[in-house]
Order: structure tokens, then sequence, then C-alpha cells
């Protein structure tokens, strides 16, 4: 095919997401419970989809600002401000249409062709998906799992630095294996990068959900904004999909150096254009008005860790530590083939999981699973789950 239709190597070794070969295999089957991808069962509230309703009817339909409607840019900063305790200045947030345009932003104005970019794994595919097609090499670091939950070697994550290095990807809440960073692991993390004179991308999308004490900065996780100085080279990756259940919105923002702004609004320009202004009308509205979906989101996605936390803790062959952060559980099956596992899983039980393997170095054994669900549907997929993880190995 390649032959017939030559392409660029970069896009050609694009890989395909190991997540959609499960869903693929199983989204057709009756009643299956779907906890494979990373959102909710909740849809917008309705505040929010009405401020998009009203600026469509306001024939609020043309381009618009590449770096986002001031009103958003400023609501962004007040609320991100009000989480981080934090004064943010709007001239750091550029609005992308969703968090992956974030990501694919922040790696373009930090590597390329030649350059590496090291990423502790298991991780959420997207990020080695779009260093590849941009020529640059992820370098994945593997998180260490133990019975009290994933970590970071610090010392393994710094010999993985080479000249060639770049940047360090630092997804905390992680996903898919919630391990989540303590404010001292992200100073020394800065430390190391500027040390090398590197970028940190830090994805901080699960930053609300947040489940243990050690990792907590108020009521939510340890940002590298509680340890970083102005001028230090971090991007921030965020988006509205999780939060306000808006995955099928895209709409989320980078955060950088405001002296970035022009090159920023010239990749908006050469990619998506902007982002439309009635989806943006929406992300003001989510944003000044949806603390108490956010709180409510938070408290489902509690009790349903805590349902799935207890129903693995009674089956051996499963190694799982509740996570500190996210709202995954990622647990493995030592000596499992997670893709296989997967699909076993949707014949056998009629619930959908994501083999670990999707996720990089370190998830060969692995499932993830999504529990920002209503407790119902979890306790339903637990018990059909357990008679098939009871029997593993397989
Ligand atoms: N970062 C991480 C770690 C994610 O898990 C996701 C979504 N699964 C995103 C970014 C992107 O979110 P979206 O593009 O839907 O806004």
């Amino acid at each position: 095919m390649t032959e017939s239709y030559p392409i660029r190597p970069e896009a050609a070794a694009a890989p395909t997401s190991g997540i959609v070969d499960t869903v693929n295999y199983g989204r057709t089957r009756e009643g299956l419970i779907p906890l494979w991808v990373g959102e909710g069962d909740l849809a917008t509230p309705a505040f929010i989809s009405e401020a998009a309703t009203r600026s469509l009817a306001a024939g609020e339909t043309f381009y618009t600002y590449q770096r986002g409607i001031p009103e958003l840019r400023a609501a962004i900063a007040r609320r991100q401000g009000a989480i981080l305790g934090k004064e943010i200045d709007p001239e750091r947030i550029f609005v992308t249409s969703g968090g992956m345009p974030a990501v694919q932003m922040a790696l373009r104005l930090v590597a390329g062709a030649g350059d590496e970019v090291v990423i502790p794994t298991p991780a959420w595919p997207n990020f080695v998906g779009a260093l590849t097609v941009s020529g640059a090499t992820p370098v994945e670091v593997a998180l260490d799992p133990s019975p009290e939950g994933f970590s970071l070697d610090l010392a393994r994550l710094e010999a993985a630095l080479t000249p060639r290095t770049r940047a360090i990807v630092i997804n905390s809440p992680a996903n898919p294996t919630g391990w989540t960073a303590t404010r001292e692991e992200l100073a020394a993390i800065l430390e190391i990068a500027r040390a090398r004179g590197l970028w940190i991308v830090s994805d901080e999308i699960y930053t609300r959900f947040v489940w243990d004490e050690r990792v907590m900065v108020g009521e939510r996780a340890a940002s590298f904004h509680d340890v970083m100085r102005p001028d230090d080279r971090v991007l921030f990756v965020q988006t509205l999909s999780k939060n306000y259940a808006m995955t099928g919105w895209r709409v989320g923002w980078l955060e950088a150096p405001a002296e970035l702004g022009q090159t920023i609004e010239n990749l908006v320009q050469y990619s998506t254009s902007g982002t439309p202004v009635f989806v943006q009308r929406a992300a003001i509205a989510a944003l000044d008005h949806g603390e108490g979906f956010v709180q409510h989101q938070i408290a489902r996605a509690r009790r349903g860790r805590a349902i799935v936390a207890e129903a693995l803790a009674t089956l051996n062959a499963v190694r799982f530590a509740p996570p500190p952060g996210a709202f995954y559980a990622f647990f493995g099956i030592p000596g499992a083939d997670s893709q296989v596992l997967a699909r076993r899983i949707v014949d056998e039980a009629n619930v959908g999981l994501a083999p670990g393997s999707a996720f990089g170095a370190g998830g060969a054994d692995g499932l993830r699973l999504c529990f920002a669900r209503k407790a119902d549907d979890l306790e339903e997929a637990m018990r059909r789950l357990a008679p098939v993880l009871r029997d593993l190995p397989i």
C-alpha cells in the first residue's frame, strides 16, 4: 500500500491504538459495560450546552482569535488561579481544541526529528503517538509496580537522558496507572530538567481527581506550579473534557510562557485555525458555574474507586494497589497477555477493559478500568469480572 501511496515514514509509523483494537472487538456486544475509554457516563450539564446554543443563535459562527477569545482566557486564568492558589496571567493561556492538541502543540514547540523525549510508562499512548508523528523519539522509563502502587525511580529517569533529550513528559496524576507525584518529587524532576536545560511538558488534567493526602496540595494533586519559578521551562496541558464531561466538545488549553504567544498563535493558525466560538462560550459557562458538577464527578469517582478496589482486593491473581490519583484502576495479572485477556473478558464477562499493552513499557500484563461511572455499573462489572480473574493466570 505504501508503495502506491508513498507517505512520510513518520506518518506511516504512527502506532494504531491498542485500546481501539479491543473496542472494535467488543463494541457491538449487547449489555457490555464499557470501562475501556477514559470518560465518564454523564452527559454535559445542560447549562453548559445552553451557553453554546445561545452563542450559535446569536450568530457566533465566524473565525476567531487564534489564542482563544479573551473572555475564555480570562475565565481559565481565574479558575486555574483559584485551584492553584496562585495568580495566573491570561497571557499565558492558549485555548486549544482539547487536551490532545495541547499535547501536540507542546511537543511541537520543543521536539522534532532527531530529538528524544523521556516519558514514564505505562502512559497514555497519545504522547508516544504525537512524538512519533513529529519525528521525535520517545524514550520510555517504566514506572515500578509494587504492592503499594507505582513509583518513579528518579535515578532511572535521569539515566534515560542523553545529549539529544529535549523534554520530559510528566502526567501526574497519570493515565493509566494513577501514579501521582509528591510535591517533593516534582521539585526533584524540575531540578533534573533545570540542570540540563530541558523542558517539562506537564499534563495535569486529572489534578482534581486525587485520593491520597501524601500527593495532595489542598484539595488537588501537587503541581509544577507549586515548585516552579516564573522563568522555568514548563508547558502545561489542560482540558475541560474530564472535569465537565465535555470529551466530545474538544476544548482545552496550553499554558506556556507569554513570550511564546506569537509562535503558539502561528502554530494554531497552521493546525486547527482556532476553536469554535460557541464551544468557547460553553467552556466559560463550565469554568464559571461548573464547580458543583466537578464536585459531583469527584464524589462519584471516589465511590467508584472504593467499589473497584474492594472487589480487586479479593482476587489473589491480581496485582493492584488503589491509585492515589486519576480515575483508573490499572491492575496486573502476572504473566498475562493483556490484549488476549481483554478480548477474553469481553467474551466471558461482557465488560470492556483496555489492555495494558496499549500503554507502553511496563503495561504488557495489565488492564485498565475506568471507574468514573455510576456505582451500579461498577458493582455489576466487578461481579462479572471476578470469576474470570479468579481463575487466572491463564
Ligand atoms: N492527557 C491525558 C493524560 C488523557 O488521559 C487525555 C484523554 N484521555 C488527554 C490528555 C486529552 O484529553 P482531550 O483531548 O479529550 O481533551
